[in-house]
């Protein structure tokens, strides 16, 4: 997998040009949410990953090459196949990236390492941060984003609220049912995480529920039922815009030349299944064009269909 990927449609970024700056699937959690399959792997910090990560000099080189290749770009984005702010360089890297490009950089992390204070200084040198807060409470936390061991939600919570005082945040929120795992979306487990919103600030609360397949049974909320956790939370919170995330977003990127279309393709579903219109938007070329790009990769085993909600999604294959 390469360290750039995109530039993918991102409903809360617009044109995001992706940056993915860990060797492989790790994450410090293992949400029952997640869209990256059971490959990922648990650790608990940057000590327990054998292998390298990719050095802020060759992840600057290859945002530079980007930036040269795409005309619109509205955010660079370290997020990707994992938790980013495992590259124990992560700073550095913004570092270099802003010696050459004005546009923003923003970061997408699961915030359990924005404890560390290198991890803390790195999230508070970008321009916009968007941390993940599922849970309020332990219990909730445990079911849900099943973390590696040591973490805990009221220190995270702590240090998104310090982060919140350098840096933009927008706080995402995903909210979910399930038979097996629960839900968060309690009166009680809504009522921990408002104390915690309370507590952090943020410059703005996105509610999101799964709307991708993820692997294991979560279902989505309804809509009816996020709007009345907005209402509740706006009640909750005077002065704290609470927004909830758009099921799309509509732009266009630069046409690829065809040769790289298809790798284009595997390397976004590498980091998330999409819809055909996802990748319609993230590649600016038609969908019947898109179509037949997917429909010869899915042949050669290289991608695999899902249907989740009644949508017909595109995965890289498991195996
Ligand atoms: S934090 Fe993100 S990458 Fe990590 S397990 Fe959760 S959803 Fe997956």
């Amino acid at each position: 997998m390469g360290i750039i990927y995109g530039p993918v449609p991102s409903r809360r970024l617009g044109m995001s040009l992706g940056i993915d700056p860990i060797p492989r699937l790790i994450c410090t959690f293992d949400c029952v949410y997640c869209q990256l399959g059971k490959k990922r792997f648990k650790v608990r910090g940057p000590e327990e990953v054998k292998e390298p990560f990719p050095t802020p000099d060759e992840i600057a080189d290859e945002v530079k090459t980007a930036l040269q290749k795409y005309e619109h770009i509205d955010y660079i984005t370290f997020s990707g196949s994992g938790e980013p702010t495992l590259n124990p360089k992560l700073g550095e890297a913004v570092e270099k990236i802003r010696s050459f490009t004005q546009i923003p950089i923003a970061l997408i992390t699961n915030s359990s390492l924005l404890t560390r204070p290198d991890v803390f200084d790195a999230a508070a040198s970008c321009d916009l941060v968007l941390p993940t807060l599922d849970a309020g409470d332990r219990d909730t936390f445990v079911r849900i984003n099943r973390p590696a061991l040591g973490f805990e939600i009221d220190e995270i919570a702590d240090a998104i609220g310090k982060l919140a005082r350098v840096v933009p945040i927008w706080l995402e929120v995903m909210l979910l049912e399930s038979e097996k795992y629960g839900s968060n979306v309690t009166q009680e487990a809504i009522a921990r995480i408002i104390e915690k919103i309370g507590m952090i600030r943020p410059h703005e609360v996105n509610l999101n529920t799964c709307v991708r397949p993820p692997e294991e049974p979560v279902n989505p909320i309804s809509e009816e039922k996020l709007d009345e956790i907005r209402v509740r939370m706006e009640a909750a919170l005077p002065g704290t815009p609470i927004v909830v995330v758009p099921k799309r977003t509509k732009s266009q990127s630069k046409l690829l030349r065809e040769e790289e279309i298809s790798a284009e393709i595997l390397r976004i579903l590498a980091v998330r299944p999409c819809t055909t219109t996802d990748l319609t938007d993230s590649l600016g070329i038609n969908p019947a064009e898109v179509g037949k790009y997917l429909a010869r990769l899915a042949e050669s085993g290289k991608i695999e269909r899902r249907v989740h909600k009644g949508r017909l999604y595109y995965a890289v294959s498991k195996d």
